[in-house]
């Protein structure tokens, strides 16, 4: 193919083999592509494709068998979050404002991953069993491992399943068969249908880049995170903490790839540079945690000081906004959730589907504070 050709699809490619995958979803509900998508938005069926603990490969001799592992607190945090055992749980699919009740979950099924093994998962006692003290440099890393530990093991989990989804796609006869259905009533011809096919093949090419690029970062990342966790080394991080006078309201654990600051300059165009978020209730307080590895300080030192100079409501806005931008993993009490109204839960779900900054966007685009539901105001 040409390389006009190439840019071309590239452009375009993702919404035009979305909607092919939107059609193949609507006109075949039985179809084996559709089997694989419900199993991977079933969690417990996405789950079970990866199940490892990320400390095998350093202690493997004290391994034992692999456990549903929490990335936020169960006894904790969730159990304060919960009403009659649910939380609100939002990730990275789309999120539908107009079926909330959708994202009602157990708390025992909310944040779980198959990261650790029963053994290994003891090295968050200092967290799970403790009160979160300022400035405590292990604990601090620790709630930065498990974001991490989290989103490592998903991006296991999407590997496996674009792998798995891509080979039936091609594989079999439901590429052709999308094909055909493309064109609506009228079955486009020959020609168009090859011209779609490579489009679906480049796609195909285009993702696998992107996940085996994601994929090298993430091993690097992860050797390093490990090696000073192992060698105790929790000064290799740094953190900026804050404290939110709202009581049980929200608790999430993300690994963020932040692109610009607040004034929109991009301090991180490859995305290299990951930052860690948690924010959890303690007493009558939620407590953020933004971290990030020291080397990594002179790329991160003009945002904290940004952060640093905001007033306490921006600040709550800073963080909304680089929670729904780019994080993950997000719960909320049900009773608090259910205080936003219709436009606060339509900025949420445009806002959940961005997924990152448009070049010069300013970090806080979103005028929703998602420490506090009750107090939405429409703008900054
Ligand atoms: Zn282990």
């Amino acid at each position: 193919m040409k390389k006009s050709n190439d840019s071309v699809i590239y452009n375009h490619f993702p919404a035009l083999f979305d909607r092919m995958i939107d059609q193949e979803v609507d006109h075949h509900e039985k179809s084996k592509v559709n089997n694989i998508i419900q199993n991977h938005g079933n969690r417990i069926g996405s789950q079970s494709l990866i199940s490892i603990c990320l400390l095998s490969e350093h202690d493997r001799s004290d391994c034992n068998f692999i456990i549903d592992a929490h990335s936020i607190q169960n006894n904790g945090i969730l159990n304060k979050l919960s009403e009659k055992g649910k939380v609100i749980y939002l990730n990275r699919e789309r999120f539908d404002y107009t079926n909330v009740n959708k994202y009602l979950v157990g708390r025992n099924e909310a944040t779980v991953f198959r990261g650790f093994c029963k053994n290994h998962d003891e090295i968050f006692n200092p967290i799970e069993h403790k009160q979160y003290e300022f400035d405590n440099l292990q604990q601090n890393y620790l709630f930065a491992y498990r974001a991490f530990a989290k989103e490592y093991t998903n991006h296991q989990q999407d590997a496996e399943f674009f792998k798995r989804y891509i080979e039936e796609l091609i594989n079999n006869s439901t590429l052709e068969s999308i094909l055909e259905k493309h064109g609506g009533d009228k079955i486009p011809g020959k020609d168009s249908r090859e011209m779609r096919k490579k489009v679906v093949l480049k796609r195909h090419e285009i993702r696998k880049k992107q996940i085996e690029t994601l994929n090298k970062d993430l091993e690097d990342l992860k050797q390093v995170m490990t090696i000073n966790l192992l060698k105790e080394k929790y000064g290799k991080l740094e953190s900026f903490t804050l404290s939110i006078p709202v009581q049980n309201t929200i608790a999430s654990s993300s690994l963020l790839y932040i692109y610009a600051d607040l004034n929109g300059r991009p301090f991180n165009q490859k995305l290299k540079y990951p930052s860690f978020l948690s924010i959890f209730p303690q007493n009558d307080s939620t407590i953020v945690l933004f971290s990030y590895l020291k080397k990594h300080r002179s790329y991160f030192s003009e945002l904290i000081s940004q952060i640093h100079n905001a007033s306490d409501y921006q600040k709550e806005l800073i963080f909304s906004n680089i929670l729904m931008k780019y994080g993950d993993n997000i719960v909320f009490s049900p009773n608090k959730f259910q205080r936003f109204d219709n436009k606060a839960l339509e900025i949420l779900s445009t806002a959940l589907d961005s997924r990152t900054q448009m070049p010069g966007e300013k970090l806080v685009y979103y005028p929703l504070n998602l420490f506090r539901p009750n107090s939405y105001k429409p703008i900054i």
